[in-house]
């Protein structure tokens, strides 16, 4: 078949093709990736149509792809068995660029980065022409009848369609052929490092990738078929000597990380997986990994504490980008569940989701409804607490850096979600008199005293311990050696409105009323009594006079060193709740 069509490449790219080519020679172990990834996604598309259309594959069908490097042509030939591409499929999706920003491209090109930023930009494909001189692109869809080849040359300012004069023989899929420049060919033909460059980009890929070397098999057998272009002409060299594929070598023997069993995964391994799959620049601080039953069907989970909280998570603004990816039977479908898969307080945490049977057919509301969807949200955020709590109790060092970034997230979740309040009040710190550090309130009630019922605390929005611990109000308190918590933070104060009491005891504002100890002793009660008759006549007169600014006048005992004080009851508003309340009415 001589000929085929011509066409010129979209101004932008042949000029885009020689900057990648020339920015990213240090670089070009990528094309391995990104081809792969190309394969990858080929495939996902087949295994999604099947969820929903399963005549797509054969009975018994693998989808699967094959590298094969032979060494006697200089080229690598990269096949997969996934959705293929149309004659139009080809010259859109290879010779024209979807996404724009080619500007943006170059502009970060030059600051470097280039390797990550070929595949984040759709570019993923040129990247065959950091090793090739020349490649062709066979490929044949389900329903095509004829399959077609596209053929470019690096340099080149456009491309070539022809039908493929060896007929239909892909079935249904791609066959990349690169024909490799000479110093690529000595490198890239070595097997190990093919090999090598294989496996470390093939967490992702579901699909088994085979590889498998000429040099390695006997002359007897012929390569896959590659096609040739010889002045205008296409010939096929070899006649096609399908290879068994006993004689093939699985490369990525190992399913993909989420479907193992964690102890077979390293720290790395889930380090790297974070940050490929949420795209972070950084490590996570932790992890939790583990399967669960969500009514009718099951699922697999990884959830992730990122190292650090987004900036703007405290605006109201604030929308999770790329927290979540949600795949179905190994296939991903959706990283978008809505802005509230998770609760708002939570929204930060990284979630990857498995699950085996969910309906397809709908829309993302509808998905988000489903009931497997709900239980298993639930799941996930209980599991985070629990994540929270191990860290606390392994490693308080580590959970007093997780919880600077991330507590005022946790006392939001306290007031907000009363199912999981209990576990979440658990994970709570608070300033206090007992120790230079935060503390929790469970060595708080472990530090109680005899007959103590209450835990003191007074409400000081935006004062700092060293001023609070000088309040009239603790003085007496801490005189008689009780902790008292300072609440240095104004959500502290709305986290005990919703938590009452914690452990038996109840939460007491020592600037209202109500304080008791657990020590007074019978002198005490009977001093109090004689100081109320003695002083009966000043109370009486200070109530006349002051009757319009307060409800009552009271002798107290809760004193050391001031005369009086003026407190709030034990029902009405804080001072410091009346503080919060006036800013947030302005
Ligand atoms: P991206 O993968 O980001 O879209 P690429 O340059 O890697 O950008 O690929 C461009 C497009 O070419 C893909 O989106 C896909 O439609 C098509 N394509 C590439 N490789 C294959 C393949 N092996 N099978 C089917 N389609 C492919
Ligand atoms: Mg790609």
């Amino acid at each position: 078949t001589a000929g085929g069509e011509s066409y010129t490449y979209q101004s932008d790219i042949a000029r885009l093709m020689r900057v990648v080519v020339s920015h990213l020679y240090h670089d070009r172990d990528v094309f391995v990736r990104e081809l792969l990834s190309n394969a990858n996604d080929a495939l996902e598309k087949v295994r999604l149509i099947a969820l929903t259309d399963p005549s797509i594959l054969e009975p018994a069908e693998q989808l699967n792809v094959t590298v094969l490097a032979d060494k006697d042509s200089g080229r690598i030939v990269i096949r997969d068995s996934g959705v293929g591409m149309s004659k139009e499929q080809l010259a859109a999706n290879l010779g024209t660029i979807a996404r724009s920003g080619t500007s943006e491209f170059l502009e970060n090109l030059e600051k470097g980065d280039g390797g990550n930023l070929i595949g984040q930009f759709g570019l993923g494909f040129y990247s065959s022409f950091l090793v090739a001189d020349r490649v062709t692109v066979a490929s044949k869809t389900a329903d095509d009848t004829e399959q077609w080849v596209f053929e470019s040359e690096a340099n080149a300012d456009g491309f070539k369609i022809v039908k493929d004069p060896r007929g239909p023989t892909l079935g249904r899929g791609t066959e990349i052929t690169l024909y490799l420049k000479p110093d690529a060919a000595d490198e890239y033909l070595d097997l190990p490092k093919l090999r090598y460059l294989i496996q470390k980009h093939a967490e992702y890929n579901a699909a088994p990738i085979y590889l498998w070397s000429s040099a390695s098999l006997d002359p007897s057998v012929n390569a896959v078929p590659v096609v040739e272009a010889e002045d205008d002409e296409i010939k096929v060299e070899d006649e096609a000597t399908a290879v068994e594929q006993p004689q093939w070598d699985l490369v990525n023997d190992r399913p993909p990380l989420w479907m193992r069993d964690s102890k077979d995964v390293t720290e790395e391994e889930y380090e790297n997986f974070y940050m490929k799959t949420f795209d972070s620049p950084d490590a996570p601080l932790a992890w939790a990994h583990f399967k669960g039953d969500a009514g009718t069907t099951s699922f697999r989970a990884l959830v992730y504490i990122p190292s650090a909280l987004p900036n703007d998570f405290y605006s109201k603004d604030y929308i999770s980008l790329n927290s979540l990816k949600l795949f179905v039977k190994r296939v991903f479908i959706t990283s978008d569940l809505g802005p509230n898969y998770l609760e708002r307080h939570m929204n930060w945490i990284k979630v990857f989701i498995d699950v085996d049977d969910l309906p397809l057919n709908v829309g993302r509301d509808s998905l988000q409804k489903t009931k497997a969807l709900a239980q298993i949200k639930k799941n996930l955020q209980k599991r985070v607490y629990d994540l929270f709590a191990q860290i606390a109790s392994q490693d308080p060092s580590k959970y007093a850096e997780l919880y600077e970034k991330a507590g005022v997230a946790l006392k939001v979740g306290a007031v907000e979600d009363a199912k999981n309040r209990d576990r979440i009040v658990k994970l709570l710190r608070f300033t206090t008199s007992a120790q230079e550090n935060s503390t929790s309130l469970d060595e708080v009630v472990a530090r109680r005293k005899q007959g103590q019922t209450q835990i003191y605390y007074i409400a000081g929005a935006g004062q700092k311990k060293d001023s609070l611990e000088k309040s009239p109000f603790v003085e007496r308190i801490l005189a008689r050696g009780y902790e008292v918590l300072y609440f240095t933070d104004p959500i502290d104060e709305m986290v005990i409105n919703s938590v009452p009491t914690y452990g038996g005891l109840r939460f007491q504002d020592v600037a209202k009323d109500g304080v008791k100890f657990g020590d007074e002793d019978d002198d005490e009660k009977k001093e109090e009594e004689d100081l109320k008759s003695t002083f009966a006549p000043l109370v009486g007169y200070l109530k006349k006079e002051l009757a319009e600014f307060v409800d009552k006048v009271t002798i107290s005992t809760r004193l050391t060193t001031s005369p009086c004080l003026v407190t709030a009851g034990t029902y009405g508003y804080s001072g410091n709740m009346e503080r919060l309340l006036a800013a947030q009415n302005q």
